[in-house]
């Protein structure tokens, strides 16, 4: 059945997956305060505009403090009994309050971050992590399956924002780890490519190595074979590291190489150049330096 659907920061990701919505025959309307467009999006003139008569509101943006207040902004506007569905990457406690706003005034609320990047919101092959109700996720659930191609429900309001920062911590962790052992591997005159040919095939591999190799012109194409242009950018990774690190905070959580990996990244990206690279970018980086 067609859908009335607004579509909230129509950025880098958004415009894409409001694109396919619209294309998968959904009317969809969409607001950014930059005055971005989308294709097969009309747009409105204010938030509020776009979500008056929406059954779903669906949110892209960049972080937890301006999702609290779109999330503000929007509901009070918004048809009793719509859902609004929240795909940015924010903090668990942004994506928590969101959700209890939300309910609160009668509507149904799913956190449901991303991850494949803008290629994956292009050609709507996105995995989604989601948190709600079993009802607020059956009404995402076939706009998950135009924009993305699966969709997991972890859990009530906040599981799909905690799965995410789990598994980008462990992404982070594991990249780094893959490229200061390039760079060890290259001080021991070890071929990169027998060194890819052992690892990926033993008990070091993983997406890292495996799906992104960090080594130019080793493993499957990745943005190391083009000049480290993202992909996934470094100050992303950063962004998600330190989401991680303020959840496992507030969880009183031990994760010692989360921090590790947060704080290198924060270098990397503050520091040393390392804004517009690829996260997969720490191997020059690590190749440059010795132990001092
Ligand atoms: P982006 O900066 O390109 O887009 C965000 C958009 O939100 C911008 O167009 C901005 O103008 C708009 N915006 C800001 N404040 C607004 C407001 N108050 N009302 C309406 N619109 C507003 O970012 P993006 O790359 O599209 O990422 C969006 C989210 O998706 C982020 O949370 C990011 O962490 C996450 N994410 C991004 C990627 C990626 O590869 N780009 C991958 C996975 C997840």
């Amino acid at each position: 059945t067609t859908m009335q659907i607004a579509f909230i920061g129509l950025g880098n990701m958004g415009a894409p997956m409001a694109t396919n919505l619209a294309k998968a025959g959904h009317t969809v309307t969409g607001f950014d305060t930059a005055g971005t467009t989308a294709e097969g999006v009309t747009n409105a003139a204010t938030a509020e505009d776009a979500v008056k008569t929406a059954d779903v509101v669906i949110t892209m943006l960049p972080n937890g403090a301006i999702l609290r207040s779109v999330a503000a902004q929007v509901i009070p506007a918004m048809k009793p009994g719509a859902t609004l569905i929240d795909c940015s990457t924010v903090d668990v406690e942004s994506a928590r309050a969101a959700a209890e706003m939300a309910t609160a005034a009668g509507l149904q609320f799913v956190d449901g971050p991303v991850s494949g990047g803008t290629v994956g919101a292009i050609n709507g092959t996105l995995t989604f992590m989601a948190g709600g109700s079993d009802a607020a996720f059956a009404t995402a659930k076939p706009l998950f399956d135009i924009m993305g191609q699966k969709a997991v429900h972890c859990g009530e309001a906040g599981a799909g924002q905690a799965a995410k920062i789990c598994n980008n911590m462990i992404l982070g962790v594991t990249m780094i780890a893959t490229c200061e052992a390039f760079a060890l591997a290259d001080k021991l005159g070890l071929d990169r490519q027998k060194m890819f040919d052992v690892v990926s095939t033993s008990s070091g591999y993983s997406w890292s190595m495996n799906a992104y190799c960090p080594a130019p012109g080793i493993g499957p194409q990745s943005p190391a074979d083009n000049d480290y242009k993202p992909g996934f950018a470094a100050e992303l990774m950063l962004k998600d590291l330190r989401l991680s690190q303020q959840a496992a905070e507030a969880a009183d959580a031990d994760t010692p190489m989360g921090q590790a990996a947060a704080a290198l990244y924060e270098q990397f990206v503050e520091a040393e150049n390392g804004k517009g690279m690829d996260f997969s970018a720490m191997l020059p980086r690590f190749e440059k330096r010795g132990r001092g």
